[in-house]
């Protein structure tokens, strides 16, 4: 499989160089050359199978040439076994025919494990057959750093060093970090806020002599390897509901537009899919697309679902992509004019197009509290507040009640406390048996000044297993 830019022109990688590229050399994304497309027999076929196996028929086709079956099985029966569900990834009724995937059943109890977990293993593999180390260095608002942690806590030929900023994430986020040691990881405080630390990250894989040789690796979601784990489980999901012979509809909690990105794939590869919801909070750069062909930076909100606070989504430039005939100098045009500060519209039948299988909702912080206390009433289930803003727009957006509508459930309510207390639902918050004890654990982390210099010098001096590159 080849993989190419969405600007048309950076070189085509394979897929080891994909899962090791950041942005490609022109600035945009990579995106498979092909996309597979299954029968509705073949998908059919493999109805009931465990959740390795399906991942990998799925997934096989796209890292052919770079991995062969029988280690590429055994990757995925490591990923997948250390979650703590016997399904991976259950569904659960919440009414009729409205079902929640519980994607929160990985280490750290977000959606994100699903692809960070097979991240860490295939960048050891292919590291330690090509003889090489690679050193990351990435910036969260929460969930991705401890993802990525607990993904990469066994490579072999990885550092990792996670951006965090001091004092502005939730106690169980930071712990979730700060508490797994090993001499390849490295937390970071930043005397700063998020946007600090990205923009940190940016600068580092922009000019990377500091490292002295060795590369950078991206564990965001322009890192396609991301993308294709997270294909796996619509299909998982449909096929539980009587796909392919039935149709089934999704609502995804966005921010980034990674998730939702892989269902629109999932279907372009032959899931009969009805409907994509894009589920946003107040930060509503994707809704206020979908709703009105408008794509405009706004200022940047703080609210109950921190996940999905942000200003611009990076994998929106994928579906651009297609929606352009796959034009990759249309692409750097628009993303041109939208750097320069201006929005803008696509042509009208483009954006119909996107419309025929998208539709959106904005949910500020009082629905989502409603919903969640709405929710637990009705069924006893206590969502986060990512997976309740996906209901409030399921519950609205819904175009068919015969087709099942599946809600990705993409945290634990554990991990945000503050919107379920203000939900007021009177149910006390329990941390899953292997995170029982995570407020006794030490933790190790060391705070910096927002200095990109500092940052540096103390990835340099640190990034050998703890000793100087
Ligand atoms: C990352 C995250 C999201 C947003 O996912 P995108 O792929 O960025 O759209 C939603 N909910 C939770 C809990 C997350 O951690």
């Amino acid at each position: 499989m080849r993989y190419i830019s969405t600007r048309g022109q950076a070189p085509a990688l394979n897929f080891e160089d994909v899962l090791l590229a950041g942005l490609a050399t022109d600035g945009g994304l990579y995106v498979p050359e092909n996309l597979p497309r299954f029968t509705q027999e073949e998908i059919a076929s493999w109805a009931g199978l465990p959740y390795h196996e399906l991942a990998f028929r799925v997934m096989r086709p796209f890292v052919t040439g770079s991995i062969p079956d029988a280690d590429f099985k055994k990757i995925l029966e490591e990923t997948y076994g250390v979650f703590s569900h016997n399904a991976v990834a259950p569904l659960r009724q919440l009414n009729g025919n409205e079902w929640v995937l519980e994607l929160f059943h990985g280490p750290t109890l977000a959606f994100k494990d699903f692809a960070l977990q097979l991240l860490g293993r295939l960048l050891d593999y292919v590291l330690e057959k090509r003889g090489e180390r690679v050193v990351i260095v990435g910036a969260t608002s929460g969930d991705t750093g401890s993802a990525a942690i607990e993904g990469c806590k066994h490579c072999e030929n990885v550092d990792i060093f996670i951006l965090h900023p001091h004092n502005r994430v939730s106690e169980v986020q930071r712990r979730q970090m700060t508490t797994i040691f090993g001499e390849n990881i490295h937390n970071i405080a930043i005397d700063g806020n998020f946007d600090d630390c990205q923009e940190m990250v940016k600068a580092s894989f922009a000019d990377q002599s500091f490292l002295k040789g060795t590369r950078l690796v991206a564990v965001n979601s322009i890192n396609w390897a991301r993308i294709m784990a997270q294909i796996v489980y619509y299909f998982h999901a449909a096929l539980q509901l009587g796909g392919p012979a039935r149709s089934v509809s999704f609502s995804v909690p966005t921010g980034n537009f990674g998730d939702i990105f892989a269902g629109y794939l999932a279907r372009n590869m032959g899931l009969p899919v009805n409907q994509l919801i894009v589920a946003t909070n107040r930060n509503d750069i994707l809704h206020r697309f979908m709703s009105g062909n408008q794509y405009v930076k706004e200022t940047l909100h703080a609210t109950l679902s921190p996940s999905m606070d942000i200003m611009v989504s990076s994998n929106f430039e994928r579906l651009l992509f297609d929606l352009h005939g796959r034009n990759g100098a249309a692409i750097a045009g628009l993303m041109d004019t939208f750097k320069q500060g201006g929005g803008f519209s696509v042509e009208e039948e483009r954006w119909t197009e996107a419309r025929k299988l998208f539709d959106s909702l904005a949910v500020d912080d009082a629905q989502t509290c409603e919903t969640i206390a709405e929710v637990y009433e009705q069924t006893g289930e206590l969502l986060d507040p990512h997976t309740a803003i996906g209901v409030k727009a399921a519950r609205e957006c819904r175009r068919s009640l015969d087709i099942p509508m599946v809600i990705l459930g993409t945290a634990h309510p554990v991990k945000f406390p503050d919107a379920v207390e203000k939900a007021s639902v009177g149910k006390a918050l329990e941390l899953p048996a292997h995170l029982s004890d995570l407020f006794e654990r030490d933790e190790r982390c060391t705070v910096l000044p927002n200095d990109l210099k500092a940052v540096q010098a103390f990835v340099s001096q640190h990034g050998n297993r703890g000793k100087p590159l």
